[in-house]
């Protein structure tokens, strides 16, 4: 497969990489199969986090013996010096390895966070410091919120940004990623496929294709969908005139009622995690049932239900979302789940792109 610059890191990736999300949801031995299928097809690039329970451990296992092949990069939610280490320790470990190619600070979505990240003998610091002992060939960051992700570019201190970008959400192509470019800051795009909403992902495939110097990483599940990927990267990368016509015909539909995660509705007057309710879905498309049956969604859910009408958020959603309805939707899709004791529901049922 063609690779591309990773900016100023210098790293030729694949264009499409792996994105370590969904193997969770698999028994180790599937996962190993799907991880190592990638590597057969050709992807070099593999993508994980601290926080994706056993995904950095699958990946490490099934990439053992290829270490200098493959492009390996992890990411932490520490932000203080302490529990990063340990991090950074974890993930070698379960990687089983002794360095990884890009370390990059986690969902990074507010600016008090960065500014933490970046204060003298803060995280950062420590970062570095294993960069300069070999351990962190290179330093990244991942983001949902449009600018902190301009300013995390701007500061000089990333070689790297990951954030969403498809069809439905491409406002990053006017102003972030040829900010990136400018400043040689690697652009790797999460949610190719719209967080699993898009149906079709032959099409949110293509469309990111015409994008030539970005990386993406959509998570991989099954070996099926790696081939049929990696068959449109290799040889039909271009959309035709009935492809236009039905990506324009979702963006339609599903972009009307879809959530940027940006949170400038906040803060909604019942202290209600507005983009995290409105986004139950994609999640429960992409997490381990355990994962996304957790007490914090239980309570999103029950502080949704007491939406006071007030509409407030709406007057501060840039995309002008019915987000009282949306809500009321949310609810009642979760509560349908759960009283039909979903909780348990076989994993096959669920799984899909993300
Ligand atoms: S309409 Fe509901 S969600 Fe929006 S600010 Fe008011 S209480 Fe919060
Ligand atoms: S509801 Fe609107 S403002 Fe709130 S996070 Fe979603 S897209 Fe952003």
């Amino acid at each position: 497969m063609e690779k591309i610059r990773l900016g100023r890191t210098n790293l030729m990736v694949t264009r499409v990489g792996f994105g370590g999300i969904p193997i969770q949801r698999l028994t180790e031995n599937e996962a190993i199969d799907v991880v190592k299928k990638c590597f057969e097809l050709g992807i070099n690039f593999f993508d994980t986090a601290n926080g994706y329970t056993t995904s950095e451990e699958r990946i490490g296992k099934a990439l053992k013996g290829y270490r200098e092949k493959v492009i390996l990069a992890t990411k932490t939610h520490a932000r203080n010096p302490e529990e990063l280490s340990k991090n950074l320790e974890l993930s070698l470990k379960r990687l089983n390895v002794d360095y990884i190619d890009l370390y990059q600070f986690h969902g990074v979505s507010d600016f008090p966070s960065l500014d933490k990240i970046l204060e003298p003998d803060g995280v950062m610091a420590v970062v570095e410091k294993a960069r300069a002992r070999g351990i962190v060939r290179h330093i990244g960051i991942s983001s949902h919120q449009i600018d902190v992700a301009k300013k995390a570019v701007s500061s000089g201190c990333f070689e790297t940004i990951m954030f969403p970008f498809n069809f439905i959400e491409s406002e990053v192509a006017d102003e972030l990623i040829p900010l990136c470019r400018k400043l040689d800051v690697g652009f790797i795009c999460m949610k190719p496929i719209a967080g699993g909403l898009v149906d079709n992902a032959s099409i949110a495939i293509k469309y990111l294709l015409q994008y030539r110097d970005i990386a993406l990483i959509p998570g991989i599940e099954k070996i099926a969908e790696i081939e049929e990927i990696v068959k449109i990267v290799d040889h039909a990368p271009n959309m035709n005139d009935a492809e236009k016509s039905e990506m324009r015909r979702i963006r339609e539909t599903l972009g009307a009622r879809f959530c940027h995660r940006c949170d400038y509705c906040q803060p909604c007057t019942m202290e209600i995690p507005i983009s995290t309710v409105m986004n139950g879905k994609s999640v429960y498309k992409r997490m381990p049932p355990e994962r996304f049956f957790t007490l914090s969604m239980d309570e999103a859910i029950e502080k949704a239900t007491k939406c006071s009408d007030c509409g407030e958020c709406e007057k501060r959603c840039p995309y002008h979302l019915p987000i009282r309805d949306m809500i009321k939707e949310q609810v009642s899709w979760y509560q349908h789940l759960t009283s039909n004791n979903e909780k348990n529901i076989s994993k096959s049922s669920v799984r899909g792109h993300h």
